[in-house]
């Protein structure tokens, strides 16, 4: 069966036009004006814009950290991606050490296999260098996982040296993988902390004020130096302040294949947010934090600008009434992560009709280039004949306000309450099949496929 999508505005992360578009088997048949009705199922999209599905590029589902576990699985996750527009997502697998990677990759895979009810990829983090690691990594290739993220950040858990970043990125380089990273000084930081625990500064807004924004700005451009001396590509995960992007600016006008994202906390919370009373600046606790206020409009320009290409979630939702409280009276146990999955995409529009950036550029950052820079692109991200049929059709008038009662993250609160949006998702397709319509899940569990992506192309980004 087909299904006609008749009268819509066709927004790609270049183009905007009138055209019909006819799917077929889960794909992208054909498009054009004034397509003839053939045995279709028609979807009149008048007053719509029909556009690439979403790609989610940061996710932690089911995610053990800090001595909690992320409130949202693959089930409940993926079906709040769903219902914001987003269609297909990449989360990060997070091995053992000590433990074969290969053993990390099947933990993933049972997680959301049968549950995941949009299409999947991963990436993996490594967190420390043996003699076996690179061998296991070009493994990874062959398994379709071709992003590897590291960190500067947390020292004695997930941080590896210089050396070892240094050695990955050649592997890198060689091989046509991508490598992200987390970029704050972890040692440094863990200094400033301890000194202020000492001190008895223990509330929420302490987390930030212990992770400086400049100690990101060092670590991004360490290792944007080290990449640049590897010759490999880099992408700058959940960049959050002006210090690391003047690094990122820096590089890409010499000409260096540095990619930054970000995420929509660090373009509409700040560290007031952080400071509110009592404990509930621990809804707002997240790695790197969220910085003071002159540092949204900046990451505003980088993003109308491209050197910040992409906008991702890293969504690790906590409850409030729940692990986020290990921390009270002490903000080093509050469990580090914010929900975000399902309302990615509106807030970034809301951008848009401020004027802060341009429609195509809003399905660029959250469609096309994520699906470009992790070896998924043209079966995701793009509205040509032959891509997968996932597709949202935009609704551009729809009035509301933030709830956490209305969404579907599995988590008790939403950092946005009462936030005032125009625009969001009408009708969502995956391959074809219609998951949402008008606020109702309509797709099943079960339904995501794992994406085995293509090694990283250093197509024009
Ligand atoms: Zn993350």
């Amino acid at each position: 069966m087909a299904t006609l999508i008749k009268n819509g505005t066709i927004v790609t992360g270049t183009d905007l036009f009138k055209a019909d578009l006819r799917i077929k088997d889960g794909t992208i048949r054909s498009i054009g004006p004034g397509l003839e009705h053939a045995g279709d199922v028609v979807v009149d999209a008048t007053g719509r814009f029909v556009m690439p599905g979403g790609i989610d590029v940061h996710t932690h589902l089911d995610m053990p950290f800090m001595g909690a576990r992320s409130t949202d699985d693959f089930e409940t996750g993926t079906i709040a991606a769903a219902m914001g527009g987003t269609t297909s997502h990449i989360d990060f697998i997070v091995p053992v050490k000590g433990r074969p990677l290969q053993e990390a990759l099947e933990t993933w895979r049972g997680k959301a296999e049968g549950k995941a009810a949009i299409d999947y990829g991963f990436h993996l983090c490594i967190v420390e260098m043996t003699p076996s690691t690179l061998g296991e990594l070009d493994a990874m290739l062959e398994d379709g996982i071709t992003s590897f993220k590291l960190f500067t950040a947390y020292p004695g858990a997930l941080m590896i040296d210089d050396g070892a970043i240094f050695t990955t990125l050649r592997w890198a380089a060689d091989r046509g993988a991508l490598i992200q990273v987390h970029a704050e000084n972890g040692p440094a930081i863990a200094e400033i902390v301890d000194a202020m625990v000492a001190e008895g500064r223990t509330e929420p807004k302490y987390h930030g004020l212990s992770r400086p924004s400049a100690l990101e700005g060092e670590a991004t451009a360490r290792v944007i130096t080290l990449a640049g001396v590897a010759g490999a590509p880099l992408y700058i995960v959940h960049l959050t302040c002006r210090e690391a992007l003047e690094a990122v600016g820096k590089a890409r006008k010499r000409g260096q294949r540095v990619y930054a994202e970000t995420c929509p906390q660090y373009l509409y919370l700040s560290s007031d947010d952080m400071a509110r009373p009592g404990f509930e600046g621990a809804k707002y606790v997240c790695t790197p934090p969220i910085r003071d206020k002159e540092h949204a409009p900046a990451l505003w320009r980088g993003l109308a600008q491209g050197d910040i290409l992409t906008v991702a979630t890293d969504h690790c939702p906590f409850d409030y009434d729940g692990a986020k409280r290990m921390g009270e009276g002490d903000f080093r146990k509050i469990p580090s992560g914010l929900p975000g999955i399902e309302t990615r995409m509106a807030l970034l529009y809301h951008g848009v009709t401020e004027n802060r950036i341009s429609l195509t550029r809003f399905v660029d950052a959250v469609a096309t280039k994520p699906a470009k820079l992790f070896g998924l692109y043209p079966r995701k991200g793009a509205i040509v004949p032959g891509a997968d049929a996932d597709i949202v059709l935009w609704d551009p008038e729809r009035d509301y306000s933030l709830s956490h009662k209305d969404l579907h993250m599995r988590v008790d609160y939403s950092p946005y309450e009462g936030m005032t949006l125009k625009g969001g998702p009408d009708k969502v397709f995956i391959r074809g099949e219609l998951v949402a319509d008008n606020g109702r899940f309509l797709g099943k569990p079960g339904f995501g496929r794992y994406l085995h992506r293509d090694r990283f192309h250093p197509i024009e980004l």
